[in-house]
């Protein structure tokens, strides 16, 4: 390795921090990505997991955001299609010219008119806004906006005494953009050994500066050094921490962030997700808030609300009022069906990291991201402000671009048609998808479901990753995945803890089925990898258990 090569420092492994070391990876700097916990463990997890536009966005006179994010749509439905899918959304509207005014106001920056009640928007004011994102878009891969009668065997059927009509549009959802994360960490690593260049990621580590130099602690010992260097560059990437970030490595700065809190939840109830049929809808909460009601994996996820939020991040939960809003945001649409907190399977909560804006509405806060120039010490800082999951490669790109100005160094190559890994010979449609996960499947002598399983996590890298070993075929209890990818991931994907393992590298957070004899394997299995002391497995599992009602109200099966 060149000693002149620049070594970047990232502070935060969320979306953007992953997607920001890919990009340097690729013009060939050396880069250490720190997070005091998981990767994809802040608000990248607790999202509505949409890659979208923001139609909403386009009120707000966004235009050139609006146009980038569905320009990014459009490429990572292309480069990670085992991530990213095509998302049919429909939009009950119940008059015809509703909205128009109100728009217009917001459009113009105007505001709210003092006392006015929340107009609801019509069929001329969303039809409106889908032909500019139709527009903008300019997709012909994607089916363009339509409008339906309440009850057209096409749309999803809502209370037809309210919603007389129905818009239909097309977006895209992101399943898990914790392996989304993952995948681009897995990619720098990838860029980094073949360049030779220097890519690592450390968990659960904190960055202390110490003049120049940055010495790398484990959170729990942070008196030790596991390394020490001096960067050319700190980037800090760690979204609603961005002032606590800052106030760590004593640099002087202005108030960033003004996080608002978003809470969702998640329910199994078979007759919303018959409803759906793979389908989402966008509703209007009784105050005029946009609610998603969403297909995800065997169930529906139900969000958001939008609630400043001063406090730590990573203690943020979904409140009973909060559930109670968004219950009522499906029962408003779905008049017979009568959903009640006993159907809420578990919930998360997140906070955005938004520009900090005083006491603007939240929902009028710009969308728009940018790096924030300032210094640590005599180190050159840049701090990341805002940004959607949907614009984390764009934002990579043009934060590349400002650091490497920094360096005196130009871009000498970018992520556009860069395919995630998992993505490449990817199968080119549905049924040739079908019939390459039913010969992985008679080849390994695994069921169908679990090369699913697997495909959904990690795409076409299945059959490398199931054929590189591992104890048997077992299926881990009441669930799909495969022992030995669990082993394999515990092997590859910088998990440390059963937390890691359940939320964000197998993504059983999300299963129904999820079992305290689950638990304890995987729990066994991270013993067995050297990540966990064996005397502590049954603690371990009691402390998940805790976190996953606490947390998420999620009960595990016993
Ligand atoms: C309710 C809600 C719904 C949303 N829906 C969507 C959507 O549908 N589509 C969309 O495109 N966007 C959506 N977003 C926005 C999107 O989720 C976020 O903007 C994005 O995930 C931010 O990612 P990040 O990497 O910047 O931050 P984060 O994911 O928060 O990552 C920051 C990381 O920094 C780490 N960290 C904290 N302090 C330190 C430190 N001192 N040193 C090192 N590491 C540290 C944390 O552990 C964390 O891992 C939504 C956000 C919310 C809250």
């Amino acid at each position: 390795m060149s000693a002149a090569t620049p070594h970047i420092l990232i502070l935060g492994a969320g979306i953007n921090g992953a997607a920001l070391a890919r990009e340097l990876a690729l013009n060939g700097l050396d880069v250490t990505v720190v997070d005091t916990r998981d990767a994809a463990s802040g608000t990248t997890a607790y999202s509505s997991r949409l890659i979208h536009g923001g139609l909403r966005y386009l009120e707000y006179g966004e235009f050139s955001l609006v146009r980038e994010s569905l320009a990014e749509r459009t490429r990572l439905l292309r480069l990670a299609p085992h991530l990213v899918h095509p998302l049919r959304l429909f939009i009950p509207v119940r008059n015809r010219i509703g909205g128009l005014w109100t728009s217009a106001r917001r459009f113009l920056r105007l505001g709210a008119r003092p006392g006015a009640k929340e107009v609801h928007r019509g069929l001329w004011t969303v039809g409106l806004g889908l032909w500019f994102y139709d527009l903008y878009a300019r997709d012909r891969s994607l089916p363009r906006r339509r409008a339906y009668a309440s009850g057209a065997p096409e749309a999803i059927r809502v209370d037809a005494q309210q919603f007389r009509w129905l818009y239909s549009y097309c977006d895209a959802q992101v399943t898990y953009p914790e392996r989304f994360t993952l995948a681009l960490l897995e990619d720098a690593r990838q860029i980094a050994e073949r360049s030779g260049r220097k890519f690592r990621l450390l968990t659960y580590h904190r960055a202390i500066l110490e003049g120049s130099l940055v010495r790398i602690a484990p959170v729990e010992r942070l008196g030790e050094a596991l390394d020490t260097f001096a960067p050319d560059v700190i980037v800090n990437a760690t979204g609603p921490w961005v002032d606590q970030t800052l106030a760590g490595l004593a640099a002087s700065s202005p108030r960033l962030i003004g996080g608002t809190k978003g809470s969702h939840f998640v329910t199994w109830h078979a007759g919303l997700r018959e409803r759906l049929n793979g389908r989402g809808l966008y509703v209007e909460a009784a105050d005029g808030r946009p609610v998603f009601i969403l297909p995800l994996g065997q169930g529906t996820l139900i969000g958001t609300t939008d609630i400043p939020f001063d406090g730590d991040p990573a203690a943020a939960v979904a409140t009973p009022r909060e559930l109670e809003y968004l219950l009522s945001a499906v029962n408003r649409l779905f008049t017979d069906l009568r959903l009640d907190v006993a159907d809420i399977a578990m919930h998360y909560c997140g906070v955005r990291p938004l520009p900090y804006s005083g006491p603007a509405t939240p929902a009028a806060v710009t969308r728009r991201h940018w790096l924030e120039p300032g210094s640590a010490g005599n180190v050159p800082l840049y701090s990341l402000v805002g940004g959607k999951l949907t614009t984390c490669r764009s934002l990579a790109e043009q934060g590349t671009a400002t650091i490497l100005a920094r360096l005196n160094r130009q871009p000498s190559a970018d992520s556009r048609e860069r395919p995630l890994p998992g993505a490449e010979n990817y199968p080119a449609d549905a049924a040739a998808l079908n019939a390459e996960q039913e010969r992985i499947a008679r080849r390994l002598a695994l069921p169908i479901v679990a090369i699913d399983a697997v495909w959904s996590l990690v795409g076409a890298r299945t059959e490398t990753i199931l054929s590189a070993g591992g104890s048997d075929n077992d299926l881990l209890p009441g669930t799909f995945i495969p022992r030995r990818f669990a082993e394999w991931s515990i092997r590859h994907e910088w998990a440390t803890t059963l937390d890691d393992l359940i939320e964000r590298r197998l993504m059983l957070l999300f299963a129904p089925e999820l079992s305290r004899a689950c638990l304890r394997e995987l729990a066994g299995l991270l013993a067995a990898g050297g990540r966990l002391d064996p005397t502590k497995i049954d603690a371990a599992v009691s402390a998940t258990e805790e976190r996953l009602a606490t947390h998420f109200g999620k009960r595990v099966v016993v």
